[in-house]
């Protein structure tokens, strides 16, 4: 049984998110003297901040800066309860606040916006979910991160792209026959790999499901001496042509390792800013999307991720808006689940 749930971008975000962006540019010289309030106010306030990859380069910047954690979502779950800050900061998507919350509860999380979500996320709802479940009552169940904390309070375990394989190995290993949701995708990569028994929610990310195929292959013919580097939320069709399949950290740590010189990148271009970063030599290419005719607009950006920003990151640093506050018995739940993923191995 599979349900089909994938939300598509609404296009007021979009236009939204596009407008911010205008507004932001048009700031250069009051967005520095922001930065330096946030820089202050964190330092003063030992505020930690995390964020993802996928963020705006100048969070991710700032982020540094301070010496907080600019990571893929496996090692920022971690490192909010590793840190002895009081109050976190997590730029990135609702779930990623949550995990946080769910992670260190007596820890004051806050983010940007709350408005940020996911189309993993928001295609599982944890009530379908909860039915799809329990017409599979024989099968372990293994939900990627990019889940709501009600659906990962019905998991057994929760996983991210990069510990995703490991974990479906060890659960067939031991004989489990897995269900697996959101991202079909993802859990087709991860079947054909380890060959385990695995039921799909039928679950898909917005940005990654627009990378195609015929143009990749265009793309190489133009650079036949780059890797390409490919997040596995892409199509089958995508991941086939990859030198790299990985989540954004193994991508960022293939690239710093290779000796090629050149890439082809299929994740949003957010990863841009490390990839660059750590390897100014190098040359990296955008794999290409379907672009405007397509169901996503954005073109290997994620219109959620987009919505974090300087004003807002300041917002939240300078008067705390947007705090994670979740239901005690859901955390308790989700956090059995989680728990089994950041004590892995
Ligand atoms: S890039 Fe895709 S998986 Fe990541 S937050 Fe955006 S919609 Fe979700």
């Amino acid at each position: 049984m599979e349900s089909s749930n994938i939300n598509l971008v609404p296009k007021s975000l979009l236009k939204k998110h596009k407008q911010k962006i205008n507004v932001n540019s048009e700031k250069i010289l009051s967005e520095e003297i922001i930065i330096e309030k946030i820089k202050n106010i964190v330092i003063e306030e030992n505020i930690y901040l995390i964020s993802h990859y996928y963020t705006d380069p100048k969070i991710q910047k700032i982020t540094e800066e301070l010496n907080g954690c600019v990571s893929d979502s496996l090692q920022m779950a971690k490192a909010g309860s590793i840190s002895d800050s009081q109050t976190i900061i997590v730029s990135g998507v609702k779930f990623m606040g949550e995990t946080a919350k769910i992670l260190s509860p007596e820890k004051t999380i806050i983010m940007p916006t709350l408005e940020a979500t996911c189309s993993l996320d928001l295609g599982c709802p944890a009530d379908d979910f909860k039915n799809f479940c329990e017409s599979y009552p024989d099968r372990e169940i293994v939900v990627y991160a990019n889940t709501s904390a009600e659906v990962k309070a019905l998991a057994d375990w929760v996983v991210t792209s990069s510990i995703a394989l490991e974990v479906v190995d060890y659960l067939d290993s031991e004989g489990k026959k897995i269900l697996w949701a959101p991202d079909k995708h993802l859990g087709s990569y991860i079947r054909n790999q380890t060959k385990a028994d695995m039921i799909m929610w039928d679950g898909a990310c917005v940005v990654h499901e627009e990378f195609k195929h015929e143009g990749l292959k265009k793309l190489i013919k133009l650079h036949p001496d780059a890797e390409i580097l490919v997040h596995p939320e892409s199509p089958s069709s995508v991941v086939d042509l990859a030198d790299c399949v990985g989540s954004t950290s193994q991508l960022i740590n293939h690239a710093n390792l290779s000796e090629a010189k050149k890439f082809v990148v299929a994740t949003d271009k957010g990863i841009f800013y490390q990839l660059l970063k750590n390897n100014p030599e190098k040359e990296f290419y955008e794999a290409p999307t379907a672009g405007n005719g397509a169901t996503c607009n954005s073109c290997s950006m994620c219109p959620w991720m987009g919505m974090n920003s300087i004003m807002n990151l300041y917002d939240a640093v300078k008067n705390k808006t947007h705090e994670i506050s979740l239901d005690k018995k859901i955390m308790k739940e989700a956090r059995i689940s989680l728990d089994r993923m950041v004590n892995f191995k």
